[in-house]
């Protein structure tokens, strides 16, 4: 059995591009919408002002999207499903949206036929993943049905994950509004398929050089992310290989070298200096504020505290 997925998030207090995305995708059949959060720019604006003016703003756009997000609701045959994103403050705003089904962080929630959750400790075979953030460690391993999450703004579809790029965002340093797109998804036994659908500027990048690491949903300006900052490679390579290393043991720490050894071995063929390169990410790990490994006091490589999205 298929179920056609409708997977978008991203707009940032944006209601035009959702209103774009409802015109374009109106005719269609749809069992599900999933919504993988950021509906308002909240954070960022108690960024820019304060905390207070922040949430306000929060609330205002939570009420303004709402009555689209029910129109999005009545589209698909068992309705919305979704999350709230990091600028949304994980959902601790003066607002609640009360439409189709928020996937819990705690538990596992069925809509029609198929079972979703936001909690990686959920996950099987049976559940669909939905989360803001990327979870970088499960890039190479995933026993999930599918995975949706946002986030990073950079759109990839990679096996059973798909990153849905953005709807809007306002480039941080010249405010540049940029419009992106949703996915049509395929989901049945055989895994994900997946159809980009651009309401402005994203189109399919397949990079050379990185294509191992999935197709990438991008503005042309952008190419692929790796290239653009290889750092996005170091990220996940450390995140996936540290898990892939430790998430079936009592270690906490991994040494360099295996951790290259391990991550070398997740290619087919690895991009030209991947081990050398890695390498000296590695020796210059401190400079790196989102990475997801620090050292630990002998000096081997364990998970940083803080790490943005491990
Ligand atoms: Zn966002
Ligand atoms: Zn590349």
């Amino acid at each position: 059995m298929t179920h056609r997925i409708l997977v978008m998030g991203d707009n940032h207090g944006d209601v035009r591009s959702l209103r774009r995305v409802l015109d374009d995708a109106d005719n269609d059949p749809f069992d599900y919408v999933v919504h993988v959060g950021d509906y308002t720019n909240a954070w960022r604006t108690a960024r820019q002002d304060d905390e207070q003016t922040g949430k306000e703003r929060g609330r205002e756009q939570l009420e303004a999207v709402e009555p689209v997000l029910e129109r999005f609701d009545e589209l698909a045959a068992h309705g919305l499903v979704w999350v709230y994103g990091n600028q949304d403050y994980f959902g601790d705003l003066d607002y609640e949206l009360s439409v189709g089904t928020e996937v819990p962080d705690d538990g596992v929630v069925t809509v029609g036929e198929v079972a979703f959750t936001s909690s990686l400790d959920h996950v099987d075979a049976e559940t669909v993943l939905v989360t803001h953030l990327e979870h970088w460690r499960l890039a190479d391993q995933f026993d999930g049905r599918a995975h949706f999450c946002g986030n990073s703004h950079r759109g990839r579809q990679k096996g059973r994950r798909l990153n849905s790029a953005f709807l809007q965002v306002r480039d941080p340093r010249t405010e540049e509004r940029r419009v992106g797109g949703y996915f049509v998804a395929e989901l049945d036994e055989d895994g994900l398929d997946v159809e980009m659908r651009s309401i402005g500027e994203l189109t399919r990048v397949e990079c050379e050089r990185h294509g191992e690491r999935g197709v990438q949903f991008q503005p042309e300006s952008r190419g692929c992310m790796f290239c653009n900052e290889e750092g996005t490679l170091w990220r996940e390579m450390c995140a996936s290989g540290y898990y892939g290393l430790t998430h079936d043991s009592d270690r906490e720490t991994v040494d360099d070298e295996d951790l290259i050894d391990y991550a070398a071995r997740l290619w087919e063929d690895p991009p030209e200096g991947f081990r050398e390169r890695f390498e000296s990410y590695l020796a210059e790990l401190a400079d790196d504020r989102y990475s997801p490994l620090t050292r630990a006091d002998g000096g081997a490589l364990t998970l940083a505290e803080n790490s943005y999205s491990y």
